[in-house]
């Protein structure tokens, strides 16, 4: 039997852990349409800031994903209202805190040192009809500006925002001290927003990673538009003196700046779900990735589910191999990463709203009980059960 031919479109997480997967059992032939090479990717602007959770390690070590350069290791998240600390909860397993830069370039050469079939082409909508004629199934893995393939949106999500409810504003920095090592701070200004700071390495050195989400509007929504690194550095400088001040007191003023021009990034992301399968021109496509499945990063998961997705997505490749690729298969990987996706979407909308009474109740118990607090850091690596716990004052009331 012929191998069938799969058409990846993208070269971001979701694309690439597909990709390598492919490679890996050479169950199928594989063609990557990238819309960047490795150099521009590693020479670009930050696509995000990013920490990557224990599964998704693991679904690199079994599809044999890098070596991709340093990691910052992330062990203890710790929670702070209004500059005071609540608590602090010890990851149970690995979190890795990586410039996405350095990852995706690298794992872009590694999949052309195998040999694969990595193509720079921006694919438009025409050319889904091009490759439609060509392979057995097409891929959108095209992140926040896919999708390509006309999706239909999942309309069954309970939370779901007409609008973003953040401003993400993010830069990997110089000049400001940590206060401990390997911990991530996750900053909550009521009614205003939030603050996340962490390290990473970058191939200029470790640097401190600050990813400021800002309710739309609110006084605390101080960065505008996209005026340059300098400016960037500036605002966010004014930010941390105005809301974070126990964070300012750590920066070094002549020595704070981006660690390089590129290193920052500006976004507002409307949440939005889709339904991960159509046909174009008769063949299937399916939806992998943020071009799907798209959330704020404030739980920072979007990375961790496409890696997830992906898996799932290969999975049923290969389990169906000899099958007749049709919507069928397409309904068959939906109902494999459904639960997951619609999960982590509300509770991720979720934690942009109030927080829920049986939410708010488990963090004041982790204010009082090292235990609890790991079991609140572990929700961020277990979206379900982080759902479970959020919702769980309105599951009893229905
Ligand atoms: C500030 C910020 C912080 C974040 N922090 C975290 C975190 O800590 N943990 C986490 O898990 N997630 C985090 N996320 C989310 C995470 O970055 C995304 O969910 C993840 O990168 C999505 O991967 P993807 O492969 O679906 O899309 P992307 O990474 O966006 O990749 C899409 C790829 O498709 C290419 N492409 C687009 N259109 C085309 C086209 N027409 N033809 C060919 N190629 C195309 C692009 O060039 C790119 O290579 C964060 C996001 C932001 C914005």
């Amino acid at each position: 039997m012929r191998k069938k031919k799969i058409a990846v479109i993208g070269a971001g997480i979701a694309a690439l852990t597909l990709a390598y997967a492919i490679r890996k059992d050479d169950l199928f032939d594989v063609t990557v349409y990238a819309a960047k090479n490795a150099d521009e990717i590693r020479n670009g602007r930050i696509p995000s800031t990013q920490i990557h959770f224990d599964r998704f390690l693991r679904t690199e070590e079994r599809f044999g994903i890098g070596p991709y350069g340093d990691v910052y290791d992330v062990k203890e998240i710790e929670l702070l209202v209004g500059g005071q600390k609540m608590f602090k909860g010890r990851v149970n397993a690995r979190a890795v805190s990586i410039d996405q830069r350095e990852y995706l370039a690298a794992l872009q050469e590694g999949l052309k040192r195998q040999g694969a079939d990595v193509r720079k082409r921006r694919a438009s909508p025409e050319d889904i009809s091009l490759f439609a004629d060509e392979y057995d199934l097409i891929v959108d893995c095209t992140g926040k500006i896919g999708p390509v393939v006309d999706f239909p949106i999942y309309d069954r999500i309970r939370n779901a925002p007409v609008a973003p409810q953040r401003v993400c504003s993010a830069g990997m920095f110089r000049g400001l001290a940590p206060d401990e090592e390997q911990k991530m701070a996750f900053n909550i200004v009521p009614g205003l927003g939030e603050l996340f700071e962490t390290s990473t390495m970058t191939r200029h050195g470790p640097a401190r990673v600050l990813l400021f989400e800002p309710i739309p509007g609110s006084e605390m929504d101080c960065i505008k538009g996209d005026k340059g690194p300098d400016v960037f550095a500036k605002e966010m400088l004014g930010a941390l003196d105005a809301y974070f001040p126990h964070i300012r007191e750590r920066v070094d003023p002549n020595e704070f700046r981006l660690v390089d021009p590129n290193a920052y990034m500006r976004v507002a992301i409307k949440p939005e779900l889709r339904i991960p399968y159509a046909t174009a021109n008769g063949t299937l496509a399916l939806g992998c990735g943020d071009s799907v499945a798209l959330n704020d990063p404030i739980t920072g998961q979007g990375a961790n589910a496409a890696s997830y997705c992906a898996e799932a997505l290969y999975d049923v490749l290969a389990e169906h191999r000899d099958a007749t690729w049709d919507s069928a298969l397409g309904e068959r990987y939906w109902d494999r990463t459904r639960e997951f996706a619609t999960k982590m979407t509300e509770w991720t909308n979720g934690m942009m709203g109030p927080l829920s009474d049986s939410f708010s109740e488990l963090l004041g118990r982790a204010t009082q009980n090292q235990a609890v607090a790991d079991e609140v850091v572990g929700l961020f690596l277990d979206p379900i059960q982080a759902h479970r716990v959020f919702f769980a004052s309105s599951m009893l009331e229905a």
